[in-house]
């Protein structure tokens, strides 16, 4: 008889972190199954976190559409909404506690100011052009306001920003894309924390949920890799501890163009009313 061995639980916890927005393409299955694959690897744990923090865009039929495509792509996690687990609540929605907590660690620290800009003012001092899909970069203007930042007992009804430290380089080694550098001040600028209409931005939830959550390597499409450089400054400001990256390559059409997110010809739906299977699928967005 041999006694049964104590397994040593491996300390890899990754995640999956789809917003119910829309249903899931090609796109999103190469970076899902490369998560699966690499939490499997490393023997950890896999979390689905559904981000629906923003209340007009999220739907209840995307977030049942997610779980359901992801298990028919085959992929399966420990921690979730739909299985529970010890970092509960897995959606955003539920999660708001956290996030205030947050944004008092950051007004407390000096970290953020209440920006009152208008929409108006917000277009016209664009100062540069940016991928569509990235923040604008803000022109500051509201920066010397960091001092009132004392005065509000909640984050409501202004968007809050994040006083980036101009000049300074953030780097990190991705584990993928390997070595990356921003500078900030020049690749992003002051950015929203909160929103105006009371909804935390994706940067502050993001951050907040990987460290509750105890995530220690985030994998996710390389649009994202900006928004790495806004999370470590947050991440410093809260002092966090810092999880590992893996930013997967965009999949992208023949002309190379990126694939637009809701292109529905191209959602886990279709293709598997098609008759697709998911191997196939997989297939489809793995680099050839
Ligand atoms: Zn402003």
């Amino acid at each position: 008889m041999h006694a049964v061995p104590t397994t040593q639980a491996s300390p890899y916890r990754g995640r999956l972190a789809p917003s119910p927005t829309g249903l899931l393409h090609i796109g999103h299955a190469r970076t899902f199954w490369t998560a699966y694959q690499r939490a499997l690897a490393h023997k950890g744990t896999l979390v689905l976190r559904n981000e629906d923090l923003d209340p007009q865009r999220s739907k209840a039929k995307f977030a049942e559409a997610m779980t359901e495509d992801l298990h028919w792509l085959g992929i399966r996690w420990q921690e979730g909404p739909d299985v529970g687990g010890p970092f509960a609540p897995y959606e955003q929605s539920r999660r708001r506690e956290f996030y205030l907590a947050a944004w008092r660690r950051l007004r407390d620290g000096g970290f953020i100011y209440p920006c009152t800009c208008s929409r108006k003012d917000l277009a016209n001092s664009a100062a540069a052009p940016n991928e569509a899909d990235d923040e604008p970069h803000y022109s500051g203007r509201c920066r010397e306001r960091i001092g009132e930042a004392s005065r509000y007992e909640s984050p409501a009804g202004v968007n809050w920003r994040f006083r980036i430290p101009a000049g300074e380089e953030i780097t990190f080694d991705d584990l993928h894309l390997g070595s990356q550098r921003f500078v900030a001040g020049e690749d992003f600028g002051d950015f929203v924390v909160w929103r105006r209409d009371d909804v935390p931005a994706y940067q502050l939830a993001v951050s907040a949920d990987d460290a509750a959550m105890q995530i220690t390597e985030v994998v996710r499409g390389a649009d994202l890799l900006k928004s790495t450089a806004r999370q470590l400054l947050l991440v410093r400001a809260l002092a966090l501890a810092v999880p590992a990256y893996y930013h997967c390559d965009l999949v992208r059409d023949e002309a190379g163009a990126r694939l637009a997110k809701r292109n529905d010809a191209l959602s886990l739906r279709k293709l598997r009313e098609q008759g697709y299977s998911p191997q196939q699928v997989l297939n489809m967005c793995t680099p050839g």
